[in-house]
């Protein structure tokens, strides 16, 4: 099969999404294609901070400069994926007056509102804050869903006529006469695992940590330095506001409320594969031991699970860093036309969560240049999708009688999109507690995602709570019927359920250890997955009610 677009995006993460909503709002023609689920990659293993600029203050303040007005641009056009929290930036004893000195001159300097508090009004900010914290620094960082915001990216690219494909990795390059014309992607999810050739005029790499292996399928080095952090979720949430130790650069220093949950992190340590990398328990350890110097309840809670990221850090190679923790955050565009003789395709690497949109922006002014289009960047002011009108959301609040914990979530979850998806006149039960999703918004992603459970994961938080799936992943399945048959809804469950229990690996003791137990008994005994005869062919109706396996 062959297909033509004016761009071909490559990268479902925050960058590629953001890259073809730009485009497609001026007019492009654009095909967004990612390996996996969109925020397959390192945006959807993230930290969840929407930064004021605060962490980068002193040490890199060219970022710091662009965190702070992407912070304010993302409040506004992504309002119901941003939660304006705040930030804590906290002096313990042993940190010096000196640095808490330059954090606070270094906000100033790069216009980020920053007031100094007391340890008694720190406190009063955040109670759980350790007896012997001596003063505070607030700014204005805030928590945003990584996932929702992409697939609002996604959405609205689709709105504007642009196309995404899912699970369509690409497998080559297709270079002809020395420029990049296209590239060879496989569906994934296609019976015959079909392939496909797409033909552009211009191709953007937005592969993050992976950028280098595209870049090989084209003969161009490019030099990403991955670097790989850890991060730990607490089953409540026991601060309200994100909680960073004022010291310089350092493993184990920031706390992020995170909707039900707290997100402990991170470390910074360089592997070679983004894909493949050891996860290992000293990084959890040493997480939650030194942030439970800052907040000490967070060391008698749960931890639900741990999972790892890895950033997609660029240097141009005659930098030559030793410490990952002292390359840039700031991005690069590399034009590979000018950098390496290869006209067609132009890389995007490094950067944050944060910049998004301002790298898409950069981006997308260097496609429109190269194909002659003119039409200005609007992404700075036209919401995304879900986010037109946030007073709209508050006003669901008490339209809907959703000061209840399940309607408000749903409410802030879809935005100005709740009356659509929760006016229903069949029964709307909830299927996922921990996260209160009601059928009705289940229903709906699902109507976006066919069969993918994962994907009806980010853009719900089903299965994402507590019980990590224990007692919602069966219900989530059985939506699919009657539209999809028992095998199709039984790999999906698979699927989903097995997502579930890698990040679950890492936080076995305590209560999760019991939680594993339970769903481990519910999953395997009762709903006999182990044994499932239906996996096996025809089922022995004898050995089964004979209790054999
Ligand atoms: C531990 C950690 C914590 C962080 N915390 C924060 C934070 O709190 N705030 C913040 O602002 N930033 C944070 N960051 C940085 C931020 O997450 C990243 O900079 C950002 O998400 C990168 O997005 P991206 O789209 O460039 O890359 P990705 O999200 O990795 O997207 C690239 C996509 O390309 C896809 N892809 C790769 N190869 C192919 C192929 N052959 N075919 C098709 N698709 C392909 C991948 O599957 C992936 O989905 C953190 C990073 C880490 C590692």
């Amino acid at each position: 099969m062959e297909s033509q677009t004016a761009v071909l995006v490559i990268g479902g993460g925050s960058t590629g999404c953001g890259i073809a909503r730009d485009l497609a709002m001026r007019g492009v023609d654009v095909t967004l294609v990612e390996q996996g689920n969109l925020t397959h990659g390192t945006t959807g293993r993230m930290h969840g901070l929407l930064h004021s600029g605060g962490r980068y203050a002193v040490s890199d303040q060219k970022s710091a400069r662009e965190c702070i007005e992407e912070n304010r641009v993302l409040r506004d056009i992504a309002a119901h994926c941003v939660e304006e929290t705040g930030g804590l930036f906290v002096k313990r004893p042993e940190d010096t007056e000196a640095y808490f000195q330059e954090k606070l001159a270094g906000c100033r300097a790069c216009d980020i509102p920053a007031e100094v508090l007391t340890a008694e009004e720190a406190r009063e900010v955040e109670p759980y804050l350790a007896p012997d914290i001596e003063k505070a620094i607030w700014v204005p960082d805030g928590a945003v869903d990584p996932f929702r915001l992409c697939v609002a990216n996604a959405a609205s690219a689709e709105q504007h006529g642009g196309r995404v494909l899912t699970h369509a990795p690409v497998t080559d390059l297709v270079v002809e006469a020395g420029e990049v014309v296209g590239a060879k992607i496989r569906h994934e999810r296609s019976s015959a695992k079909k392939t496909e050739t797409i033909y552009a005029d211009h191709v953007v790499n937005a592969t993050g940590a992976w950028a280098g292996r595209l870049g090989d399928m084209a003969g161009v080095d490019i030099e990403v330095r991955p670097s790989k952090g850890v991060m730990t979720i607490m089953n409540v949430r026991q601060v309200d506001t994100v909680v960073n130790r004022c010291r310089p650069k350092g493993d184990a220093d920031i706390v992020v409320p995170h909707e039900t949950t707290c997100i402990l992190g991170t470390t910074d340590e360089e592997v070679s594969d983004p894909e493949d990398y050891p996860e290992e328990q000293w990084e959890v350890d040493l997480v939650i031991d030194e942030l439970t110097k800052l907040v000490p309840i967070l060391g008698e809670a749960r931890t639900i699970r741990s999972f790892w990221g890895v950033r997609p850090l660029y240097e141009p190679p005659e930098v030559g860093s030793d410490d990952p923790t002292d390359i840039t955050r700031d991005f690069f565009l590399l034009d590979h036309a000018e950098r390496d003789g290869l006209p067609g395709m132009t890389s995007i690497v490094g950067g944050k969560f944060t910049t998004y949109r301002m790298m898409a922006e950069s981006i997308t002014d260097h496609v429109c240049e190269k194909l002659g289009v003119r039409a200005a960047c609007e992404t700075a002011d036209v919401p995304l999708p879900g986010s037109e009108d946030f007073s709209v959301l508050r006003d669901y609040m008490d339209e809907f009688g959703l000061r209840s914990p399940v309607g408000r979530r749903s409410v802030q979850r879809l935005g100005s999109r709740a009356d659509d998806v929760l006016s229903t006149d069949v029964p709307n039960p909830v299927l996922c507690e921990c996260e209160a999703v009601t059928r009705a918004e289940v229903q709906d992603a699902l109507s976006a995602v066919g069969t993918d459970l994962n994907a009806l994961r980010i853009r719900t938080r089903a299965s994402m709570g507590n019980c990590q799936g224990g007692f919602c992943c069966h219900r989530l399945a059985s939506e699919l019927h009657p539209d999809h048959d028992e095998e199709v809804a039984r790999g999906a469950l698979d699927e989903l359920y097995q997502e579930r229990w890698k990040g679950e690996r890492h936080a076995l003791w305590g209560e999760q250890l019991s939680q594993a137990a339970l769903n481990h008994a519910l999953h395997a005994a009762t709903l006999n997955r182990d044994g499932d005869p239906a996996k096996t062919g025809t089922p022995n109706w004898d050995a089964f009610d004979g209790g054999k396996p």
